[in-house]
């Protein structure tokens, strides 16, 4: 492995609760990882610790095999090789677009500098920008220049810290794509943190969920959405509600009794006796709600939100549970309105109650 962190603990000083806590991952050469979670959630701080700017206080960090941080030993950060790209770009201003490149390759003869500045620029998709001056370009470019400057010394890990906070909605996400694109072309291993979980997953291999310090699950995104590893995990990925449900067994079949009707057919559901009673919540994604006007079950339209080809409703059943669904958008039922609804779940997500 690359990248490798294990039992991490970063706690600063006159905090009871640590910052980070237990965090274990690990990244392949290549690869993006990306950590998401709540503001305060620990993120930057795990990033800063990988970058050497923050002392841990257990586990450790190992670059290709070697340790670069653990209590007793911190290897500084101009001794990593590691390039950062943070949420303020912070290109010099005075300085042109070619020596905000160069800054970290000075020790390097000038024809090869000028020769690398040009690689990397061509790179960002900026060729020829070299005496051109932060302020005559846009804050995507300016952004790009960042990365450009970032990799410019080839290091052998790349942190990113929010890059695009900065920046409006619809450049951010195409900038996630190019960024992801630029990263793979220079062969880059890199940490990216955010807490926009479609930059996430635009450009993660991997997603680390974070959340009070934990690291609740680190796979990749169909993973993450599938199969998530707790309830915060099921929470803050993707649309759904817990329904209280009651697993009881159906011959050879498992059946999970829900405010919805029985959810039948389904792959990979605990036994029964996984569960006290069999009681437990199901996690209903919005996707798994499909708007049926035959279906038994009628749900009233409490909320909706227009996502282009599709609503976001949010329903309250006679029962009082709530759900949402996605409803493709030439079906628009007004507020009050009740429709029928179905659950079709493949493989369902357990929890216990909670
Ligand atoms: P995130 O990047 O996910 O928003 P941070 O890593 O910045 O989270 O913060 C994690 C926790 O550590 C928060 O509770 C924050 O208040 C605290 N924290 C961050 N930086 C410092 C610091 N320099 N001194 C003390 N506490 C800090």
């Amino acid at each position: 492995m690359f990248l490798e962190v294990s039992q991490l603990e970063v706690r600063y000083t006159g905090r009871t609760q640590a910052a980070v806590q237990g965090v274990t991952l690990n990244l392949k050469a290549g690869d993006i990882g990306v950590l998401i979670g709540p503001s305060g959630c620990g993120k930057t701080t795990l990033l800063r610790a990988v970058a050497g700017l923050e002392p841990v206080t257990g586990g450790e960090i190992r670059l290709t095999k070697s340790v670069v941080s653990s209590a007793t030993l911190s290897v500084p950060p101009e001794l990593r090789r590691i390039g950062m790209v943070f949420q303020d770009y912070a290109l010099f201003p005075h300085l042109s677009v070619g020596r905000n490149v160069a800054f970290g390759i000075h020790q390097l003869p000038r024809a090869e500098q000028a020769a690398r500045v040009a690689e990397v620029l061509q790179l960002v998709g900026l060729t020829g920008s070299e005496h051109r001056y932060p302020h005559e370009l846009s804050g995507g470019q300016q952004q790009r220049v960042a990365l450009a400057r970032a990799l410019a010394p080839r290091p052998q890990l790349m942190l990113l810290d929010e890059p695009f906070s900065n920046l409006d909605v619809d450049l951010r996400e195409r900038l996630a794509h190019e960024v992801r694109g630029i990263l793979k072309a220079a062969g880059a291993t890199a940490l990216f943190v955010t807490h926009d979980q479609f930059e996430a997953f635009a450009i993660g291999d991997v997603i680390g969920v974070m959340n009070e310090g934990h690291l609740h699950q680190w796979d990749d995104a169909y993973t993450l959405y599938h199969r998530p590893a707790t309830r915060f995990v099921a929470d803050f990925i993707g649309h759904g509600v817990f329904a209280p449900a009651t697993l009881v067994q159906r011959g050879n079949n498992v059946v999970a009794q829900t405010p919805l009707g029985d959810l039948t057919d389904l792959d990979e559901c605990p036994l029964p006796s996984s569960y006290p009673a069999g009681e437990c919540d199901v996690l209903l994604r919005a996707d798994d709600i499909v708007h049926d006007d035959h279906a038994p079950v009628q749900a009233q339209i409490v909320r909706k939100s227009f996502r282009g080809s599709e609503f976001l409703y949010t329903l309250r059943l006679a029962s009082g549970h709530t759900v949402l669904a996605h409803v493709p958008s030439h079906h628009d039922h007004a507020l009050g309105e009740w429709i029928g609804i179905r659950a079709q779940v493949d493989h369902v997500v357990t929890f216990p109650r909670g």
